[in-house]
């Protein structure tokens, strides 16, 4: 199955953590927390759109500075999609620097606070110098956002503060059966760009594309797109080892094809961890199990295990495969 995203962290684990996303058809990116991120490059940075913040803590935000500085010409919104303070820590940044010469600049950007209740939207655009604009909030059903095919789900955790976990879902994922296009004898080429969206669009069976110099039935063509289950990647960090985070992030997490969680403590320090809010590395394996994941990668260590990094790796993986 060809991927519809690229993941992979921007640092390494003990860095700031920071997960990019990236469309593979589409010039289009998210960003799961924005730590320093100065690794990528312009053009990565440039195709994103969504920016998704567990929690505000520095090694995690850090980052947000670099994004402004680089979309401030950019005429797509930006969207920022945090716990129930974002909108908070973004005034605070755009208010540490002066706008009076960017009242012609194009970038907006929507900032979405994620409470247990409600997802509270406010604005903030240069075109009036980033003065705070809050909008209607409306009900919190689980969902940060929703935008054919991808979904991204959020769960409110516990860190000693609000923090949220993320999941990244593709509705369903469409292979062309490229045996049934040779029978067919079709060629190969962007009209089957179409074909897939008039899939995930439900089209009418009656409705017409154009393939070849021919016009074709939707009914005729919709057969060549196998259908099968989407592409799964979660991102959890910064979490207390509690039972009731436990059992919403395996909720939240399961059957990901791949869930990067960090693995802070060694589960020898589990006492620190408790007192610090962050997860074991063993708890991470009991996550990934539970939740049945396929692929377990371990993000964001303490500094005080830079020589102990594959005792880390083992614990996770002791209990993840049991
Ligand atoms: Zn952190
Ligand atoms: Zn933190």
């Amino acid at each position: 199955m060809k991927p519809t995203f690229h993941h992979k962290p921007v640092n390494n684990e003990f860095e700031d953590p920071s997960l990019f996303v990236r469309m593979v058809r589409e010039r289009r990116a998210f960003l799961f927390d924005s730590g320093r991120i100065d690794r990528l490059e312009t053009g990565d940075l440039l195709k994103i759109t969504d920016v998704f913040v567990t929690h505000t803590h520095i090694d995690h935000f850090i980052g947000f500075d670099t994004l402004l500085r680089t979309f401030l010409r950019r005429a797509a919104p930006l969207r920022v999609y945090g716990p129930e303070n974002i909108a908070d820590c973004v005034e605070g940044k755009l208010k540490g620097y002066t706008w009076n010469l960017i009242h012609e600049y194009p970038i907006r950007i929507e900032v979405f606070g994620l409470t247990p209740r409600e997802v509270r939207h406010a604005s903030f655009y240069a075109e009036n110098g980033f003065g705070r604009i809050d909008r209607d909030s409306r009900p919190f059903d689980g969902i940060a956002l929703r935008e054919t095919p991808y979904t991204v789900r959020a769960a409110v955790l516990s860190h000693g503060i609000p923090c949220l976990g993320f999941s990244l879902e593709e509705d369903f994922h469409i292979n062309i059966d490229k045996a049934a296009l040779n029978d067919m004898g079709l060629p190969v080429g962007p009209w089957l760009g179409v074909l897939k969206k008039m899939v995930r669009g439900s089209a009418a069976p009656d409705s017409t594309l154009r393939v070849d110099g021919r016009n074709f039935l939707f009914s005729e063509l919709s057969s060549l797109a196998r259908i099968s289950s989407g592409q799964k990647v979660s991102y959890i960090t910064d979490v207390s080892p509690e039972e009731a985070n436990i059992e919403k992030i395996v909720g939240l997490v399961t059957d990901s094809d791949t869930l990067y969680c960090e693995a802070y403590f060694l589960h020898e320090d589990m006492e620190r961890a408790v007192e610090r809010h962050h997860l074991t590395a063993k708890i991470a394996g009991e996550i990934a199990r539970k939740a049945g994941v396929r692929n377990l990668s371990l993000i964001h260590f303490s500094p005080k295990y830079m020589d102990r990094v594959e005792e880390i790796k083992a614990e996770a993986m002791r209990e993840y495969t049991g």
